[in-house]
Protein backbone atom coordinates (compact mmCIF):
# COMPACT_ATOMS: atom_id res chain seq x y z
CA UNK A 1 0.00 0.00 0.00
CA UNK A 2 1.26 3.50 -1.20
CA UNK A 3 1.09 5.75 2.36
CA UNK A 4 -1.52 7.49 1.23
CA UNK A 5 -3.55 5.19 0.75
CA UNK A 6 -2.93 3.76 4.17
CA UNK A 7 -3.58 7.29 5.95
CA UNK A 8 -7.10 7.23 4.09
CA UNK A 9 -7.51 3.73 5.61
CA UNK A 10 -6.86 4.74 8.92
CA UNK A 11 -8.92 8.02 8.65
CA UNK A 12 -11.56 5.47 7.51
CA UNK A 13 -11.19 2.80 10.62
CA UNK A 14 -11.32 5.64 13.05
CA UNK A 15 -14.27 7.65 11.65
CA UNK A 16 -16.15 4.02 11.64
CA UNK A 17 -14.87 3.31 15.18
CA UNK A 18 -15.95 7.33 16.05
CA UNK A 19 -19.55 6.30 14.72
CA UNK A 20 -20.24 3.03 16.33
CA UNK A 21 -18.98 4.46 19.79
CA UNK A 22 -21.42 8.13 19.14
CA UNK A 23 -24.46 5.67 18.02
CA UNK A 24 -23.59 3.46 20.95
CA UNK A 25 -23.87 6.70 23.54
CA UNK A 26 -27.07 7.71 22.03
CA UNK A 27 -28.98 4.57 21.70
CA UNK A 28 -30.76 4.46 24.44
CA UNK A 29 -31.77 7.94 23.84
CA UNK A 30 -32.79 6.97 20.22
CA UNK A 31 -34.95 4.52 21.01
CA UNK A 32 -36.76 6.34 23.64
CA UNK A 33 -37.24 8.78 20.66
CA UNK A 34 -38.86 6.59 18.41
CA UNK A 35 -40.90 5.37 21.29
CA UNK A 36 -42.46 8.36 21.92
CA UNK A 37 -42.44 9.12 17.76
CA UNK A 38 -44.60 6.01 17.48
CA UNK A 39 -46.28 6.33 20.28
CA UNK A 40 -47.56 9.87 19.38
CA UNK A 41 -48.09 8.75 15.62
CA UNK A 42 -50.05 5.40 17.32
CA UNK A 43 -52.37 8.16 19.33
CA UNK A 44 -52.39 10.65 16.02
CA UNK A 45 -53.90 7.89 13.99
CA UNK A 46 -56.68 6.55 16.89
CA UNK A 47 -58.02 9.78 17.56
CA UNK A 48 -58.31 10.66 13.59
CA UNK A 49 -60.13 7.70 13.59
CA UNK A 50 -62.43 8.22 16.40
CA UNK A 51 -63.17 11.85 14.34
CA UNK A 52 -63.41 10.63 10.83
CA UNK A 53 -65.46 6.70 11.51
CA UNK A 54 -67.76 6.66 8.81
CA UNK A 55 -65.22 7.71 6.47
CA UNK A 56 -62.37 5.46 7.59
CA UNK A 57 -65.59 3.09 7.61
CA UNK A 58 -66.30 4.11 3.53
CA UNK A 59 -62.49 4.48 2.62
CA UNK A 60 -62.45 1.06 3.96
CA UNK A 61 -65.29 -0.67 2.55
CA UNK A 62 -64.55 0.78 -1.03
CA UNK A 63 -60.77 -0.47 -0.62
CA UNK A 64 -62.03 -4.06 -0.08
CA UNK A 65 -64.59 -3.69 -2.79
CA UNK A 66 -61.83 -2.93 -5.34
CA UNK A 67 -59.83 -5.39 -4.21
CA UNK A 68 -62.15 -7.92 -3.51
CA UNK A 69 -60.43 -10.75 -5.42
CA UNK A 70 -57.07 -10.68 -4.16
CA UNK A 71 -58.55 -9.91 -0.68
CA UNK A 72 -60.82 -13.24 -1.22
CA UNK A 73 -57.48 -15.18 -2.51
CA UNK A 74 -55.57 -14.44 0.74
CA UNK A 75 -58.36 -14.99 3.49
CA UNK A 76 -58.59 -18.82 1.12
CA UNK A 77 -54.95 -18.89 1.53
CA UNK A 78 -55.18 -18.30 5.24
CA UNK A 79 -58.04 -20.52 5.63
CA UNK A 80 -56.65 -23.47 3.46
CA UNK A 81 -53.78 -23.89 5.55
CA UNK A 82 -55.61 -23.60 8.38
CA UNK A 83 -57.05 -26.46 7.46
CA UNK A 84 -54.38 -28.27 6.35
CA UNK A 85 -52.53 -27.29 9.90
CA UNK A 86 -55.14 -28.82 11.95
CA UNK A 87 -55.87 -32.16 9.99
CA UNK A 88 -58.12 -31.19 7.40
CA UNK A 89 -61.01 -33.59 8.47
CA UNK A 90 -63.79 -32.76 10.48
CA UNK A 91 -62.71 -34.05 13.87
CA UNK A 92 -66.50 -36.09 13.88
CA UNK A 93 -67.59 -36.97 11.00
CA UNK A 94 -64.22 -37.41 9.00
CA UNK A 95 -66.05 -34.60 6.08
CA UNK A 96 -63.24 -33.24 4.10
CA UNK A 97 -65.09 -31.20 1.70
CA UNK A 98 -63.46 -28.03 1.38
CA UNK A 99 -66.68 -25.43 1.66
CA UNK A 100 -68.11 -27.31 4.24
CA UNK A 101 -65.51 -26.80 7.06
CA UNK A 102 -64.75 -24.71 9.59
CA UNK A 103 -61.97 -24.14 12.42
CA UNK A 104 -63.56 -24.93 16.24
CA UNK A 105 -62.33 -23.62 19.12
CA UNK A 106 -61.93 -27.04 21.19
CA UNK A 107 -64.09 -26.62 24.48
CA UNK A 108 -66.32 -23.21 22.83
CA UNK A 109 -65.51 -19.69 23.81
CA UNK A 110 -64.70 -19.24 19.52
CA UNK A 111 -67.16 -16.42 19.08
CA UNK A 112 -65.95 -14.87 22.01
CA UNK A 113 -62.17 -15.62 20.72
CA UNK A 114 -63.83 -13.98 17.23
CA UNK A 115 -65.20 -11.20 18.64
CA UNK A 116 -61.48 -10.20 20.18
CA UNK A 117 -59.96 -10.58 17.46
CA UNK A 118 -62.23 -9.44 14.55
CA UNK A 119 -64.88 -11.66 13.21
CA UNK A 120 -63.15 -12.69 9.76
CA UNK A 121 -59.13 -12.30 11.24
CA UNK A 122 -59.31 -16.25 12.77
CA UNK A 123 -57.15 -17.75 9.75
CA UNK A 124 -54.74 -15.25 9.26
CA UNK A 125 -54.69 -14.76 13.68
CA UNK A 126 -54.05 -18.65 13.12
CA UNK A 127 -50.64 -18.02 10.70
CA UNK A 128 -49.70 -15.31 12.86
CA UNK A 129 -50.05 -17.70 16.68
CA UNK A 130 -48.32 -21.18 14.29
CA UNK A 131 -51.29 -22.53 14.57
CA UNK A 132 -51.76 -23.24 18.59
CA UNK A 133 -53.43 -26.32 20.28
CA UNK A 134 -56.87 -25.86 21.57
CA UNK A 135 -58.41 -25.49 17.68
CA UNK A 136 -59.73 -28.40 15.78
CA UNK A 137 -61.19 -29.01 11.92
CA UNK A 138 -64.79 -29.49 11.71
CA UNK A 139 -67.62 -29.44 9.67
CA UNK A 140 -70.54 -26.86 10.13
CA UNK A 141 -72.61 -29.87 10.21
CA UNK A 142 -71.20 -31.32 13.50
CA UNK A 143 -70.05 -27.42 14.39
CA UNK A 144 -73.64 -26.32 14.70
CA UNK A 145 -75.18 -29.83 16.34
CA UNK A 146 -72.09 -29.18 18.89
CA UNK A 147 -73.32 -25.50 19.26
CA UNK A 148 -76.84 -25.84 19.39
CA UNK A 149 -77.20 -29.19 21.44
CA UNK A 150 -73.76 -29.47 23.12
CA UNK A 151 -73.22 -32.69 21.03
CA UNK A 152 -73.46 -34.37 17.65
CA UNK A 153 -75.77 -37.19 16.87
CA UNK A 154 -72.71 -38.53 15.13
CA UNK A 155 -71.51 -39.41 18.58
CA UNK A 156 -74.31 -41.26 19.67
CA UNK A 157 -74.82 -43.06 16.75
CA UNK A 158 -71.10 -44.19 17.04
CA UNK A 159 -71.75 -45.62 20.61
CA UNK A 160 -74.86 -47.01 19.74
CA UNK A 161 -72.59 -48.66 16.99
CA UNK A 162 -74.53 -47.49 13.64
CA UNK A 163 -71.72 -45.63 12.72
CA UNK A 164 -68.64 -47.58 11.71
ZN1 LIG B 1 -68.66 -33.36 10.67
ZN1 LIG C 1 -70.64 -34.90 13.90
Amino acid sequence: MVPDEDLQEERRVRRSVYHHAYYLAHLEERRAYQRAYYAARREKKRVYRAEHREETKTRNRAYSMGHREEIRVARGIYRISALLAYGWNCACCDEDQYEFLTIDHIGGGGSKHRREIGSRRLYSWLADHNYPEGFQVLCHNCNMAIGFYGHCPHQEMASAGRMR
